[in-house]
């Protein structure tokens, strides 16, 4: 069995890996780095040039492991594309509108590179997606198949639609049996039940390692994690002020909305208290809703959409009246980049101190969002350039993070690892000291285990 990385290595970017396995050639995932612009941001397929690909599979709709997948295909358009139902549903929505991104971005000057692809593009590919069941037997073999390749199809916990990919064929005269984990919350988070994951044995692991270094993380649970958050809102609506929660419109966006509910109904949050949303999220709420018998939930009868909340207004005159009494505005973009709603309303919120704003997922460093959250644990009074073209404002208002991770925490990880029995683990998906971390660790608990750290491009023979 040959496997080749040709995503990311050194760092969390772009998810993408080929694997041959008796004559059959299956790429996993096929992302885009989010920190790269243009080509950069594309993995480097001109390395399969020489591999047989029969078969695409993505396990999830997250931008780092789909958002390549079009130009992918332009490149091996005799591969067929497999997924879950959720996750071709949630593609047609975000492929195109990831192409209409990257030309506004064009024409507004903030990119110079030409858009990867276009919206005809991403919205043709959606004839060729297969959606499959979980918990389902895929025949997947391919064309210079020396035995039949097996595939099925796990429940990743992590976000909607989201996969872990078992993978089956004897190679060698004996069984080879792989799984790749992908991104995969082996807990409850507040609608979807945590990963649902065969037993081992395996040859081969292949698993994220995206909180390796995180200790804090398993130091949190999404319960005190929970009260907290809803604590805060609690007490900026108390005292009249605003809330803004910036969120990542698949998953955590979805999430929010459910755990607000929640408080209002606990009456921790008085039940009037107006809750805005905005943009992609709601239509992505709406794939939830849509799926709910059909997916693993932990209450198919609770609706998203049916949780009461307002469009954000439009209008600048609208806009002021929502402004004028406690609410709380659920809006993208979670890290708070420029000329998106959320860095919008956090401009207009950040100099009083009657006012929150409450991250409830990662801000990578730099981002206006990471920029905020220091220049507050500096201190009430502090600046912060929320975007150059408005310069400098005092932070006053409450900033706060609160950890609800859709990733494992590693000593999970390393449960997994227990559970699973590989005689080999490649670990993908995270920082050079999550993965140095998770190797060590590995080692240590089960020497009879070889763990590999992959280098972009570099093959490795399992
Ligand atoms: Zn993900």
């Amino acid at each position: 069995m040959h496997y080749l990385s040709l995503g990311d290595t050194d760092a969390i970017a772009a998810s993408c890996h080929h694997l041959e396995l008796a004559g059959t050639g299956v790429v996993l995932d096929a992302g885009m780095d989010p920190d790269e612009d243009g080509p950069a941001a594309l993995p480097p397929f001109h390395l399969l040039d020489s591999r047989p690909v029969d078969h695409v599979v993505v396990t999830h709709a997250h931008h780092d492991h789909l958002g390549a997948l079009p130009v992918l295909m332009r490149r091996v358009p005799h591969a067929r594309v497999h997924m879950s139902q959720p996750t071709a549903l949630l593609a047609d929505v975000l492929l195109p509108s990831s192409a209409k991104l990257q030309l506004r971005r064009m024409r507004e000057g903030s990119t110079a590179f030409d858009p990867v692809f276009d919206v005809d593009t991403a919205e043709a590919l959606s004839y060729l997606y297969e959606a499959h069941p979980l918990d389902t037997d895929l025949d997947l073999s391919g064309l210079g198949a020396t035995a039949p390749l097996r595939a099925r199809f796990y429940h990743a916990g992590h976000v909607l639609g989201a996969i872990g990919v078992y993978l089956e064929a004897e190679e060698g005269g004996r069984t080879r049996r792989v799984f790749y984990t992908s991104d995969t919350s082996l807990r409850p988070q507040a609608i979807q039940p945590g990963a649902r994951y065969p037993d081992g044995p395996l040859d081969v692991l292949l698993l994220e390692t995206t909180l390796g270094a995180d200790p804090e993380a398993e130091l949190t649970t999404r319960k005190a994690e929970e009260k907290a958050f809803g604590e805060a809102l609690a007490r900026t609506v108390a005292r009249g002020g605003q809330a803004l929660v910036p969120v990542f419109a698949l998953g955590r966006a979805q999430e929010i909305l459910t755990l607000i509910a929640r408080f209002k109904q606990r009456g921790l949050i008085p039940n009037d208290t107006p809750v805005y949303s905005a943009g992609q999220l709601r239509g992505i709420a709406g794939i939830y809703d849509q799926t709910r018998f059909s997916t693993p939930r932990l209450d198919p009868a609770f609706e998203i959409t049916e949780v009461e909340q307002l469009r954000l207004p439009r209008t600048r005159t609208r806009l002021d009246d929502a402004f004028r009494e406690p609410g709380i505005f659920v809006v993208s973009s979670g890290m708070l980049f420029e000329r998106t709603l959320s860095n919008q309303i956090a401009q207009r919120l950040v100099g009083h101190e009657k006012n929150g704003i409450f991250f409830v997922g990662f801000s990578k460093e730099g981002s206006p969002g990471d920029r905020l959250q220091q220049a507050a644990a500096e201190g009430p009074g502090t600046e912060v350039t929320l975007d150059p073209e408005e310069g400098p404002q005092k932070v006053y208002a409450e900033v706060q993070r609160f950890r609800f991770s859709g990733h494992a925490h590693r000593r999970d990880l390393i449960q997994l690892v227990e559970r699973m029995r590989p005689r080999t683990v490649v670990l993908v998906h995270g920082e050079a000291a999550a993965k140095s971390w998770m190797k060590d660790n590995i080692e240590f608990f089960y020497p009879d285990t070889t763990v590999h750290i992959p280098e972009q491009g570099a093959a490795l023979e399992l």
